[in-house]
């Protein structure tokens, strides 16, 4: 975890500034492996140092990385900022993507002139981006539960239940295998209602005859999982069973189009091209796909609107989706490792469509 904190005070200089305040809870979790959530650190090639409140004062012991030094301060934490800083004039950097204005006010009050506050935008994110290789063992180890808990799910059978139960019940084989929690909550949406991509399960039954998108993920030893598959509870008419072949087109070119080097908006080109030639363009609204890690959505993302470009370690989703409104979509969703050559795919479940009663 030094090595982190070492990571981090490289991109220091680039971005002008002398020593980062890290604010983010997941950025400080990442960086100092503390889980409480009030705590603050300052990173700098000569600073490391970690504050937090008497209540997590025990925690930060056991938890916090041995090279941060750790200072107790009051409730507000901002308060201790200034005397953790060195001596003399200091360009302190800022995280402006999730620092409120009114911290930032704070802040500008409680620092001297000596004190120059600088926006330095996501550089934790920028780490968090590449994977070690113990966190991809992490990510690896959620997914392998989750598929586990879907296949469960599905042993049991869809129809007849709600989309409520459903999703409860997915939840409920996650943690009895040993997930702290879903990454986040799972999306069963059935016939016309999958046809919104983040649809909430609703108290409705599942029919025979529908399309069923089920969109999950397990947060295991701090990181997540997130896999989507749609499966049919029948045999599906011919127009629902040309889209499922579509996207499947689509996703399996998008994997095979994610290798370090690549741009992540070129990959998401490839799949994108697919749906469009099979006339659905107007119905794959969303980015091919996202970051996973500590948090469920990180760098990079996989869209049109992306500047990054993928690398070796990147743990990315690739998650096609058609949505025809009033009356299905279809979303199949993988989690991989990009690597030098190419990928490597941790979800585990078949993708060709998944009949069930
Ligand atoms: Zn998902
Ligand atoms: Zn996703």
């Amino acid at each position: 975890m030094s090595n982190r904190a070492e990571r981090l005070t490289a991109l220091l200089a680039p971005a002008e500034v002398d020593v980062m305040l890290v604010s983010d809870q997941v950025n400080l979790r990442y960086l100092t492996g503390y889980t409480g959530d009030n705590g603050l650190a300052l990173v700098g090639p000569s600073t490391r140092t970690f504050i937090t409140d008497f209540r997590y004062v025990e925690q930060a012991a056991e938890e916090v990385d041995s090279s941060f030094e750790r200072r107790q301060a009051s409730l507000d934490l901002l308060e201790a900022v200034e005397d953790a800083l060195a001596g003399g004039s200091v360009r302190l950097g800022f995280e402006d993507a999730s620092l409120s204005v009114l911290t930032h006010g704070r802040l500008r009050e409680l620092l001297g002139s000596r004190v120059e506050l600088v926006a330095a935008g996501k550089l934790v994110e920028q780490l968090r981006a590449v994977k070690e290789p113990g966190e991809v063992a992490r990510i690896r180890a959620a997914a392998a539960l989750a598929d586990e808990a879907f296949q469960n799910l599905l042993a049991a059978g869809l129809v007849g239940r709600t989309e409520r139960n459903l999703a409860l019940e997915l939840e409920r084989e996650l943690r009895l295998r040993g997930a702290r929690r879903p990454s986040f909550e799972a999306i069963v949406a059935a016939g016309p209602h999958g046809a919104l991509p983040h649809a909430q399960p609703r108290d409705v039954v599942v029919g025979p005859v529908q399309l069923v998108v089920i969109d999950w993920g397990a947060e295991l030893d701090g990181y997540c999982s997130d896999c989507t598959r749609t499966v049919a509870t029948g045999e599906l008419g011919e127009d629902a069973a040309r889209v499922y072949e579509l996207v499947l087109e689509a996703q399996v070119k998008g994997v095979e189009a994610v290798a370090a080097g690549r741009s992540a908006r070129d990959v998401d080109g490839v799949a994108r091209e697919v749906i469009e030639a099979g006339g659905h363009g107007d119905h794959f609204g969303h980015g091919l796909g996202h970051g996973v890690g500590i948090a469920v959505h990180e760098s990079p993302r996989l869209s049109q609107r992306s500047d990054d470009e993928l690398c070796a370690g990147n743990v990315v989703t690739v998650e096609p989706g058609v949505y025809l409104p009033g009356q299905f979509g279809v979303r199949i969703e993988d989690l991989v490792v990009v690597t030098d050559g190419g990928c490597e795919i941790l979800t585990s479940i078949a993708k060709e469509l998944i009949v069930v009663d």
